[in-house]
């Protein structure tokens, strides 16, 4: 099959697809692809439908789905269910929906399997480093000073009253490492119900997909290269699974050689130091985006351990030396990219 590349997926997978399939009515299913700016990236849409009135609706629905989560999960707007957490720390307890609960829970159960690796209250110390605009180092003072504040005891979910409560004033609530696979996993739903047999919803570098291609092919993935901008690393296909990767060289800065990145070690509070990039694939989005930076966070040896033990859960990871490893149940469906040096 010739493979074209059509569009780069933010800049940490990239989804290699077939050129436009030719419209024959009744025979052929039709293949669209759209993109659209939301939850702050590239939102990329392939619909696989049986015919082009059908892929563009499972589209449109998929879109409006995830506007529908950036309006719950977003921090950046004020009127958003998380937002006024955020706004409530140390006053109130908010009412939520069942989806921001159902990220909210999902995320501690992250932190309990990641061993506290994934933390959604780090954003304090997110804001101390400000990686994308500030470029600082902050002192161990000022990092000591929002320590208390991303204690996960301080997040009170109430699953019956449906309700979320952060104890302490400046506490904040940020589904950043995890929002994006939950709501590919989302779009997914809406799509299928929409009349779309095949198709992928790729929030920049978390990526769900299900279905096939029409020719019967599974939809082919590139792993990019963490150090090499533009070279893919190694190759995966996958049908009805998620991929997700975390990786230093989206969002970093560097300081006398030292490399600062966005993704940070709860313990420390400082960018985790173990993993170049993290590859998660899982059954669906959420467990995969959560997991990869998780992952990212526990480094190489306890994070590799740890996927072994679940299952239907693989991982692909690109070392502080660049060494990949590549857990079992990934051995044998990733290729590596010999083009490479
Ligand atoms: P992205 O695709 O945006 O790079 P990642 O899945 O790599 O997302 O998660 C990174 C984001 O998660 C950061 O921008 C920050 O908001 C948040 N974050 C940073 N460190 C952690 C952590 N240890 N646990 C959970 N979220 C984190
Ligand atoms: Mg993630």
């Amino acid at each position: 099959m010739r493979l074209q590349l059509l569009v780069i997926i933010g800049s940490m997978l990239l989804l290699l697809t077939p050129g436009c399939t030719t419209a024959r009515p009744d025979f052929v299913p039709v293949v669209l692809k759209r993109t659209q700016m939301q939850m702050g990236t590239l939102v990329t849409i392939t619909s696989v439908a049986p015919d082009r009135q059908r892929a563009q609706d499972a589209a449109t629905a998929a879109f409006q789905e995830v506007r529908r989560l950036e309006g719950l999960l977003s921090t950046w707007m004020v009127t958003s269910e998380l937002s006024r957490v955020n706004a409530a720390a140390g006053k109130e307890a908010i009412a939520l929906s069942v989806d921001t609960m159902k990220v909210l829970e999902s995320s501690l159960e992250m932190a309990r399997l990641t061993e506290g690796g994934f933390n959604i209250l780090v954003g304090p110390a997110v804001d101390a480093w400000n990686v994308v605009d500030g470029q600082q180092i902050p002192s161990d003072a000022v990092l000591q000073a929002v320590r208390p504040l991303t204690d996960l005891r301080s997040l009170h979910l109430n699953a019956l009253a449906g309700t979320a409560y952060l104890a302490k004033a400046g506490m904040r609530v940020d589904v950043g490492g995890i929002g994006k696979g939950f709501a590919a996993d989302m779009a997914v739903a809406a799509m299928q119900k929409a009349g779309a047999t095949a198709g992928v919803v790729a929030l920049s570098g978390d990526i769900r997909t299900f279905g096939r291609l029409p020719n019967g092919v599974k939809f082919p993935f590139g792993i990019r290269h963490p150090r090499h901008e533009e070279a893919v690393l190694a190759f995966i296909d996958l049908q009805d699974e998620a991929i997700s990767t975390a990786g230093d060289y989206e969002r970093y800065f560097e300081r006398e050689g030292v490399r600062y990145h966005h993704i940070l070690d709860p313990v420390s509070l400082r960018p985790a130091r173990d993993c170049q990039s993290v590859t998660v694939v899982a059954r669906d989005g959420l467990t995969a985006d959560g997991l990869d930076t998780g992952i990212f966070v526990m480094g190489r040896e306890r994070g590799l351990a740890l996927i072994e033990r679940l299952p239907g859960v693989g991982v692909v990871i690109v070392d502080r030396d660049g060494k990949v490893w590549i857990s079992s149940y990934l051995k044998g469906r990733v290729r590596m990219n010999d083009a490479l040096e």
